[in-house]
């Protein structure tokens, strides 16, 4: 299907075209002619499917029909986890908006609020925010959210795992209650279903199903290795490989800090990305590391969450997360918008339940590959790493599980509830 029969403006069909998309994703498919009816919608979708122009195209069209108010208030809100994502969102929907009469900014927290205040004070139509800073700057009130007509609560499982539920409440009340509602999360457990039901008026559900997308396969590959020897195992598959943009999950930003150390004495180019990380710091890397400079990128999970990075061919789990959805959510980094990858993981001994559990999570085995010089250590135990060493001070332990049999080596559905797309709740 054409981007053309999904009823957006010429405005915004010139802005995908300069993007240079072709066809919308099956999620912008489902999605877009929803959002434009007016629906309130409940979508399942991971970075990597598209959801982003799935929203926000919908949501510029929609305001750009309506006349501009005076003084320019907030009339479409984005709310995102991190300061990534909302950097990330903004962007799009700026370059969505080149061609329309829609004025839009961006505020999140961990830098200076003043130049974020002047933007807000000139006035937009779309504001892209993180709680945090959006209830500062309200409390302050350099901003009202009394006229938004839209909300779009983005990557709300990872919300919830952050421990923002309350600042999403808080920011709804500050809203009219007669509003249009999106919501975006990649799973769907007790407490997000419990939060959609809250506030979506009778949504429309769409999910993003991975079979039918353009993504094509990852290709996911276990090396089973002893500890001691990951360091070296991950250098020479990135050297012998030649492999030019790496990204690698660590469970700790110790480990990502180590990992990057030794990366770097090997003569690869690299850059840690992690929660102690300044914004700058942070910003420095990712741009390195799409220009192309930074070879390997070493992420934590919540540090890599929302990252934009198109075309992601290598992904590398230097330590397995010990909850399983956070695996579906590092594969989801490769094989993104039409564009194949491979997802590796290096497991030792103690990781074996992890494998385990994301086996069952995604309903297949994942294939296992030994290389001579780096064996797993015949000896060492398989009790799980100790609590302690996790860097795992938001996340909760999922309750559901997927029970998808399907043997072939494709990318997983990440879905935990079986839903059958487009139906009404
Ligand atoms: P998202 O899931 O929103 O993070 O988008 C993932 C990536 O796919 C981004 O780099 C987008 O620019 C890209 N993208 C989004 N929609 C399309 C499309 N219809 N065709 C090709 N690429 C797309």
């Amino acid at each position: 299907m054409a981007f053309k029969k999904l009823g957006l403006s010429s405005a915004l069909l010139k802005a995908i075209d300069k993007k240079g998309y072709i066809n919308p994703s099956p999620i912008q498919e489902k999605a877009i002619p929803l959002v434009l009816e007016g629906k309130d919608v409940l979508a399942s979708a991971q970075t990597g499917t598209g959801k982003t122009a799935g929203f926000t195209l919908p949501l510029l069209h929609i305001l750009s029909q309506g006349n501009s108010l005076r003084n320019r208030p907030v009339r479409a809100l984005v709310l995102t986890p991190t300061r990534e994502l909302a950097a990330q969102v903004y962007a799009n929907v700026k370059e969505y908006s080149e061609f329309l009469d829609l004025r839009s900014a961006v505020i999140f927290g961990g830098v200076n609020q003043k130049p974020q205040i002047a933007n807000l004070k000139r006035g937009m139509d779309v504001l892209v925010a993180t709680p945090g800073r959006l209830l500062d700057l309200h409390n302050q009130r350099f901003l009202s959210l009394d006229k938004v007509e839209i909300f779009v609560l983005d990557e709300a499982d990872r919300m919830l795992d952050m421990g923002f539920l309350r600042d999403i409440e808080r920011v709804m009340k500050l809203m009219p209650e007669k509003r249009q509602n999106l919501m975006f999360s990649a799973t769907f457990s007790k407490d997000i279903k419990k939060l959609a039901q809250g506030f979506l008026r009778n949504p429309v559900q769409v999910e993003a199903t991975p079979e039918n997308t353009a993504v094509e396969v990852i290709q996911q590959k276990v090396y089973r290795v002893a500890k001691g020897k990951k360091t070296g195992l991950v250098i020479k598959l990135i050297s012998e490989g030649k492999w030019q943009q790496v990204l690698v999950f660590t469970r700790t930003k110790h480990g990502a800090n180590n990992l990057c150390k030794k990366m770097i004495s090997a003569g690869i180019t690299a850059a840690a990305i992690h929660g102690n990380k300044s914004q700058g710091a942070r910003t420095k890397a990712l741009a390195g590391f799409k220009s192309g400079s930074v070879r390997v990128l070493v992420a934590t999970d919540i540090a890599a969450r929302g990252l934009d990075i198109p075309l992601l061919p290598h992904v590398i789990n230097f330590e397995l997360p010990n909850v399983s959805e956070d695996y579906v959510h590092r594969i989801g980094r490769t094989g993104r918008a039409g564009a194949s990858g491979e997802a590796i993981s290096l497991v030792s001994a103690d990781e074996t339940s992890y494998l385990r559990d994301i086996q069952k999570l995604i309903g297949m085995k994942i294939p296992v590959e030994i290389v001579e010089g780096f064996e797993p250590d015949p000896n060492a135990s398989t009790a799980p790493i100790k609590q302690g060493q996790r860097n795992n001070q938001f996340r909760s332990k999922p309750k559901g599980n997927s029970s998808r049999n399907n043997n072939k080596n494709r990318r997983p559905k990440h879905n935990i509830n079986k839903r059958s797309s487009d139906t009404r709740s």
